[in-house]
């Protein structure tokens, strides 16, 4: 589960609401990083701040006796080379990454490249939103699938379905192409208010129409075997 709210109105504290609720294990809060400064973009130092936020309610939650955990994320502006714009050091702060891609969504030349070269970043672990189109506005991003999520697989990183209405990114077509490579999805909300974390039904609907198996989908992991997940392709990566 994956959500956005520094640029809404929901705070951390909101969303850990909303998503026990929901009888959630954990939840990951997913800002947009610096460059994004329309977004509401968050550099190192307040990325470093809303750490510490986000400790403090890991410990009111526990000694409440709430079964949730918040895991620290941020969602890092990829350039079309790949490249993101975070100090490493403060991404190996956090519990997870994802990497999206925000500038030169309407180019129509095959991205394959792009692609490759941003599975390869060795600091995300998730691409987000992968074709950055949105329904009525843009049709997103053209690659040769069958290599990228070839290449997700061979490296044990996940895609998004970002279950936003508006965007469903990935579709089913793709999602079919993603579980013939045996590639991790992941279900993000891209939630900016509590209520929106309903938005999950979506992606999930994406996701079982296209028959990904459970296994391959990272939120239905328990909170250790995502952490197992990341320090294992964090590893990987290292070794390169
Ligand atoms: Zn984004």
């Amino acid at each position: 589960m994956h959500t956005r709210w520094s640029d809404g109105s929901g705070t951390a504290a909101e969303m850990a609401d909303g998503a026990k609720q929901r009888s959630y294990e954990y939840i990951a809060i997913t800002d947009h990083s610096k460059t994004l400064k329309i977004a509401g973009g968050i550099d190192e130092g307040s990325l470093k701040k809303q750490r510490a936020e986000i400790a403090k309610l890991n410990l009111s939650l526990s000694r409440s006796g709430a079964n949730l955990i918040v895991l620290r994320s941020v969602e890092m502006n990829l350039n079309p080379r790949g490249q993101g714009d975070m100090l490493p050091a403060s991404l190996t702060a956090l519990d997870l990454v994802l990497g999206s891609f925000h500038s030169a969504l309407r180019v129509v030349e095959d991205q394959t490249q792009r692609y490759l070269a941003a599975l390869r970043n060795p600091h995300i672990q998730i691409l987000g939103h992968p074709r950055g189109r949105i329904y009525n506005f843009r049709i997103g991003l053209k690659a040769d699938w069958h290599r990228v999520f070839a290449e997700a697989a061979k490296l044990d990183k996940a895609l998004e379905i970002d279950c936003y209405p508006d965007r469903q990114d990935l579709n089913v077509s793709l999602l079919k192409i993603a579980r013939k490579h045996g590639t991790r999805i992941s279900l993000g909300t891209d939630a900016h208010h509590p209520w929106q974390l309903e938005f999950i039904d979506l992606g999930l609907a994406g996701a079982m129409r296209a028959r990904i198996p459970s296994d391959r989908i990272v939120n239905f992991m328990t909170v250790e075997a995502l952490r197992k997940w990341v320090a294992g392709v964090r590893e990987r990566t290292r070794r390169r």
